[in-house]
């Protein structure tokens, strides 16, 4: 999975004494894109000397014993004025779309390029994939943490935890992190697992039933919940399996296997274009290791699954 990255090894405690050296790595995201540079065969995140434009630099985590930063404004020019993000991240070689897009900062050509390609590259390693969705995850929740929902003053971040405080209402927000079930449903009478298949999706691959906590509900709950929503199917038996934070898009995801109890008859609700039940030796899997849902079809497969 994503988060399997010995022997790298990150640690997520923020440490609110960490000031941002010259030489310390630094994530420049602009929307969906982070900043790279290209060197020999591989791509690697800029320092604070090589990108002095980076401003308002805040300490994210350590990884392999290495802090790194998260550039939250940008300025364009060198003369002090500390501006939102350059939309030359985005923009650049605008009348070519092809990615990846090239962008010029000082003397420095860096890439620009959208998450979902970096997780495809081949000169990025998991480990350093799997922190730049960290990095993502807390960048997007910055993104959206600039002003009070009370009182709409400009939000201060904490000077001991990862938190943003109102300095008029005294209001504190914290990272947000959405949770949601992955659900393996196991016909145990005929040794199958339930797929999935999700409509209005571009790229489809076979899954899981799957679907956000509701407030107010268990896990359990939401596992009973979702299998009944998007196949009619009733379950029991629940366990769970393993988690996996996915930060492109602000999820913690839990897993969980459990038994069809009833009909087997398939109901979809419209949000899945295709539901089937397969037996052991006709799973696929995904095309990479990097998900939860890949690694519980892959266990069920080979009989690894917890009883
Ligand atoms: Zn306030």
């Amino acid at each position: 999975m994503i988060q399997d990255i010995t022997p790298h090894f990150i640690n997520n405690a923020y440490q609110s004494d960490q000031i941002c050296q010259p030489t310390d790595p630094v994530f420049v995201f602009r929307q969906d894109r982070l900043l790279l540079l290209a060197e020999h065969s591989s791509l690697r995140l800029p320092t604070k000397q090589e990108l002095p434009q980076a401003k308002d630099l805040t300490y994210l985590f350590s990884y392999d014993h290495r802090s790194y930063y998260l550039a939250r404004s940008f300025s364009r020019t060198d003369d002090h004025s500390t501006t939102a993000m350059s939309e030359d991240m985005i923009y650049a070689r605008s009348a070519d779309e092809d990615d990846p897009k090239e962008v010029t900062f000082g003397a420095r050509t860096f890439l620009s390029l959208r998450m979902s390609d970096i997780r495809r590259d081949p000169r990025v390693r998991k480990d350093q994939y799997f922190s730049a969705t960290i990095a993502f995850h807390l960048y997007r929740w910055y993104e959206e943490s600039h002003f009070c929902g009370h009182c709409a003053t400009p939000l201060v971040h904490d000077d001991r935890e990862r938190a943003m405080v109102c300095p008029s209402c005294k209001a504190r927000y914290y990272p947000r992190i959405m949770p949601a079930v992955i659900v393996g449903v196991i016909d145990k009478e005929n040794d199958k697992l339930l797929i999935t298949r999700y409509a209005n999706r571009p790229i489809s691959y076979d899954a899981l039933v799957a679907g956000f906590t509701e407030i107010g509900e268990t896990l359990e709950d939401n596992v009973r919940r979702e299998v009944k929503e998007e196949t009619g199917l009733d379950v029991t038996n629940i366990r769970y399996y393993k988690s996996q934070p996915w930060g492109v898009v602000s999820d913690l995801l839990m897993g969980f296997y459990c038994d069809v109890e009833g009909s087997r008859e398939i109901t979809l609700d419209g949000e899945l274009k295709k539901a089937i039940w397969l037996s052991r030796d006709e799973i696929a899997g995904q095309p990479d290791d990097l998900s939860l849902t890949n690694e519980m079809m892959i266990t069920f497969r080979d009989g690894k699954e917890p009883k």
